[in-house]
């Protein structure tokens, strides 16, 4: 029988990493949100909505209605590249700037109401693996399985960092980290769906786990 898989947990603690392999072998459906949060960053920076100290947030909640995301299978890559109003924006999701201002974008309420709608529509079918930071507690409250992850700062500063460096972008382990700390800030103190661990959620440390061990310990929860 297929099931609904919800994973939380702070950035860089390899949800996507885990949401991934579980999709693969269970043949699901798997969804990064978090992507999604970040395509409204992007929107808003191409837009002039934000800024360095600049947040025009009624001009931003105002074009929301314009946005158009949709994710697309990539078979070559055995995952879906997302889109925003029709262009893949996999690669420039993915930069720091946009990690700057994604959560400032994450607090607005509106901008959440139109992606947790759209993010309910998706797991209308069973057989999803869906991560983010309010998966568990709002938009799939009734996930058969929720996995909640954590892994200490600097480990997971390190791993962005590691990621960062490999694609060529130029920054330091500092600013990694503190980026790290501010989002870990941001996402825990906003007023709307703050990133908490559901009641029924399973945590998972993974600061001193291998992706195996990981993903096996996963597996055997849903065996159970
Ligand atoms: O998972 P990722 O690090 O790509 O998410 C980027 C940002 O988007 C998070 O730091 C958080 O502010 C926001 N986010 C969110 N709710 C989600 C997924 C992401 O607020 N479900």
């Amino acid at each position: 029988k297929k099931i609904t898989i919800a994973i939380d947990g702070f950035s860089s603690t390899g949800k996507s990493t885990l949401a991934k392999q579980l999709a693969k072998e269970l043949g699901y459906v798997y969804v990064d949100t978090g992507a999604m949060y970040r395509a409204i960053a992007l929107f808003a920076m191409q837009n002039g909505y934000i800024k360095e100290d600049f947040f025009d947030k009624e001009g931003l909640v105002a074009s929301l209605p314009t946005i158009r995301l949709q994710f697309k299978f990539n078979p070559d890559l055995g995952f879906a590249e997302m889109y925003l109003n029709e262009v893949n924006v996999e690669k420039e999701i993915r930069t720091i700037e946009v990690s700057r201002f994604v959560s400032k974008v994450a607090e607005l309420s509106d901008v959440r109401a139109k992606l947790v709608e759209q993010q309910k529509e998706m797991g209308k079918n069973k057989g999803i693996v869906m991560d983010g930071r309010d998966i568990g507690t709002v938009v799939f409250p009734d996930a058969e399985l929720k996995i909640f992850m954590t892994a200490s700062a600097a480990t997971r500063a390190q791993r962005r960092y590691d990621e960062l460096i490999q694609k060529g972008d130029s920054v330091t382990f500092e600013e990694v980290l503190k980026n790290v700390e501010e989002r870990d800030y941001i996402d825990t103190h906003r007023s709307n769906s703050p990133l908490v661990k559901a009641e029924d959620a399973v945590e998972i440390d993974n600061s001193h786990l291998t992706r195996e061990e990981q993903f096996k310990a996963v597996l055997e929860l849903i065996d159970e």
